[in-house]
């Protein structure tokens, strides 16, 4: 019997940076995926969107480029943003928060899990032993503000944290629901105590709390949060927070298991999902063929899950285990050798 191919339709969105060069890698490796596979297709077109766009046509994210990515079934992106390319009020260019508001993701997960103990900065774990699930925000919260405009000479400026109910119920029916595939622990993030958005943000996870009774819950403050992630980040399993708190945090994550280079992320709304690494455009290192690209293929794998190409996604999983099970494999941000596309090759050699 001939099976039936499967076409998904990816717009894919290099961006700035070291953007390019990671994305590069993830569509290779999407592509031995396919080979592998051979019942499923990937159609890409690439689109250009961020700061270079900007320079190119006056417009971040044109109209007209917004329309066409909609009608993908997902969107696969960079890094976006550069520090010499602002806006009047002085903050950088960012359509890929464009993209999380106008498309409505408000679920941003960004998996942290360490993969071999010496890309731990903390001495007493092992693989495996820092597996966390952070889950993030992504329309309202501190960011809601980021449109205000502040006169950068003016005596004073002010942005306000935006929560609504409906933003937070959906956000912690989603937390609460990858629980309970994973280790049925949700911890929320707030600051309850001194903010009276963030008691209302409490108050709405302890009522959609009471949806789910199998799932054991944590309430921490996001300060005491900080130290605890660095001492006892093994405690874990789905952590909630608001969107600016969740920034934060995810950096620290990062952190943990290696730094910005290995951390993947999927921004969830209903209908749309984009699958980014959770870094930025790293101007620091872009060009160089130095940037790890292991966050983005590992977005690429959450994407696969997210089509249900289970077998894809398990595929690929265990080739990246594989390859940062040994530690000699890495890039220099991890004290290694490698360059990205050297490590995107080991990648796609695992895969066969
Ligand atoms: P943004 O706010 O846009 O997310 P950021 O301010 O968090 O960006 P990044 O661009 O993520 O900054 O860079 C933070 C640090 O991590 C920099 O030193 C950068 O070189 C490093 N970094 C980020 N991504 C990678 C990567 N893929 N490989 C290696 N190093 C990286």
């Amino acid at each position: 019997m001939v099976s039936e191919t499967k076409t998904f339709y990816l717009a894919v969105l290099p961006g700035d940076g070291i953007g390019p060069e990671v994305i590069t890698e993830g569509v290779k490796v999407l592509r031995a995926i396919e080979a592998k596979l051979g019942d499923v297709q990937f159609v890409c077109q690439e689109f250009s969107v961020g700061a270079s766009e900007y320079l190119r046509s006056g417009d971040p994210l044109p109209p007209e480029t917004f329309e066409q990515i909609k009608q993908c079934d997902a969107i696969l992106l960079g890094a976006m943003g550069l520090p010499d390319v602002r806006w009047p009020n002085g903050v950088e260019m960012t359509p890929q928060i464009d993209l999380r508001e106008w498309l409505d993701l408000y679920g941003g997960l960004r998996p942290i899990r360490l993969h071999h103990a010496e890309d731990c900065p903390l001495k007493k774990y092992q693989a495996g032993a820092i597996d966390f699930l952070l889950v993030r925000e992504s329309t309202e919260g501190l960011f809601a503000a980021r449109k205000n405009l502040a006169a950068l000479d003016a005596a004073e400026a002010c942005d306000t944290m935006r929560i609504t109910r409906a933003g937070s119920e959906r956000l912690f029916r989603l937390a609460f629901q990858q629980a309970q595939k994973r280790r049925r622990k949700v911890t929320l993030v707030d600051k309850a105590n001194v903010l009276p958005s963030m008691a209302y943000f409490r108050g709405i996870f302890d009522e959609i709390s009471h949806e789910f009774p199998d799932i054991e819950t944590e309430r921490v403050y996001v300060d005491a949060m900080a130290l605890y992630l660095v001492q006892r980040p093994h405690t874990f399993d789905v952590i909630v927070t608001e969107n600016m708190f969740g920034d934060i945090l995810s950096d620290l994550a990062a952190g943990l298991i290696g730094g910005m280079g290995m951390a993947p992320s999927a921004d969830l709304g209903d209908r749309y999902a984009v699958f980014q690494p959770s870094h930025g455009s790293a101007p620091d290192i872009a060009g160089q063929g130095k940037a790890n690209p292991i966050a983005t293929i590992l977005s690429v794998q959450m994407m696969l899950e997210w089509f249900g190409l289970a077998e894809g996604a398990t595929l690929l999983g265990a080739a990246v285990e594989a390859v940062l099970r040994d530690p000699m494999q890495r890039t220099t941000d991890l004290g290694g050798t490698l360059s990205t596309a050297a490590m995107g090759d080991l990648v796609v050699q695992q895969i066969g």
